[in-house]
């Protein structure tokens, strides 16, 4: 979690739309993002998180609403004239110029003096681990230096935000687990406030200080990935973030939810009457006084530290996923009969 105090809004987002022919990409969002924020827009494909940030940077207009930076409405001002840098995709590194050439540009561009450059870019080099690379190009670099390089160039300009889409994408595994690390740490050291775009939810979950939820155009949910893994206020949420049980059944006089026989007591409030229960896999366990929902174990997936054990329930033949330590995953097997039982403070009623 980011230990720098946190303020009054430094970005206002202020029931910003923009629609494409019929396709309304961005449709009245309204954000509050603070100084020093690591915040992370999450959404499927087409949500229109590109397009959000694109209005940031002042790339596309927008059709109604407002941007404010520090309380000054920057909806008019073009992208040269913002103090916001967008870090691209596709990196856009210049191919015939070394790595400090490439972090210099901008700085040439601004007018300051060939000394403050030569300090600005040492520093920046230093901090992002690329002094030894300084005099190659873009074509003699990783693909992780080089989006080290795309990086570096975006903080030497010193932005108050910086804007980045899918900065990671190109990435393998490894190295975007590794990067994800390294990112946080530089945007804690430089200061500057991180907008970061992805679809990857594990990328925000570990990121971001605090995220925003899209889908076809509108905001679901804003909070820190902690709130929004335990309390997801949506349905769509709760299935787009991390992995949840989806069981449809029945909420007697009780509280208590029946499915294939079986009944679970609720600690929420709900009338009677067909209900939805969302469980994450993690709030799922095995029954041990014979109350609970009866179900098979269909098949046994090993994760190196624990094993997933699928279910499926008795008559509905609903699907139940399950973690237990590895070890203690041997005791089961395939076709093996099950009761199971929830942490009731967890389950969520859809
Ligand atoms: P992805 O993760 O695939 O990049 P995204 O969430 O960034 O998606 P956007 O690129 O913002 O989504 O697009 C939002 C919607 O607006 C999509 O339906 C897209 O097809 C549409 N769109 C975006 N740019 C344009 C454009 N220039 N002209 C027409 N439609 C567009």
């Amino acid at each position: 979690m980011n230990s720098t105090p946190v303020s009054q809004p430094l970005l206002k987002i202020d029931a910003v739309s923009k629609a494409f022919g019929k396709t309304r990409a961005v449709d009245g969002v309204s954000l509050d993002i603070r100084e020093n924020e690591f915040f992370a827009l999450l959404g499927p494909s087409g949500c229109g998180k590109t397009t959000l940030l694109r209005m940031l940077a002042g790339f596309e207009t927008l059709d109604s609403g407002q941007i404010l930076l520090s309380g000054d409405d920057i909806s008019p001002l073009p992208p040269e004239k913002r103090p916001l840098n967008l870090m691209f995709q596709s990196y856009a590194l210049f191919p015939h110029r070394n790595v400090r050439q490439n972090l210099s540009y901008g700085l040439e561009m601004e007018g300051l003096k060939r000394a403050e450059i030569r300090r600005r870019v040492d520093e920046t080099l230093a901090s992002t681990d690329l002094t030894t690379f300084a005099d190659r190009k873009p074509d003699q670099l990783s693909g992780g230096q080089k989006q080290r390089v795309a990086l570096a160039r975006a903080l030497v300009k010193r932005p108050k935000v910086l804007l980045l889409d899918e900065p990671l994408g190109a990435l393998d595994k490894k190295l975007r687990e590794r990067m994800q690390l390294e990112l946080k740490r530089l945007q804690h050291e430089a200061g500057i406030t991180f907008i970061i775009v992805t679809h990857d939810q594990e990328e925000a979950l570990v990121m971001a200080d605090r995220m925003a939820i899209l889908r076809d155009g509108r905001l679901l949910q804003v909070g820190t990935p902690e709130e929004i893994y335990e309390a997801p206020t949506d349905r769509f949420v709760a299935n787009f973030i991390g992995i949840m049980n989806f069981l449809d059944g029945e909420v007697d006089s009780e509280s208590c939810f029946k499915l294939d026989g079986g009944r679970v007591k609720l600690t929420m409030r709900h009338g009677p009457g067909r209900a939805t229960l969302a469980v994450r896999p993690e709030h799922v366990s095995i029954a041990t006084n014979g109350n609970g929902i009866a179900g098979t174990i269909a098949d046994i997936a090993y994760h190196g530290t624990e094993r997933v054990l699928h279910v499926r329930t008795r008559d509905t033949k609903q699907a139940i996923q399950m973690r237990v330590p590895a070890a203690e995953g041997r005791n089961f097997a395939a076709g093996q009969p099950i009761t199971l039982t929830f942490n009731s403070a967890k389950c969520r009623i859809y």
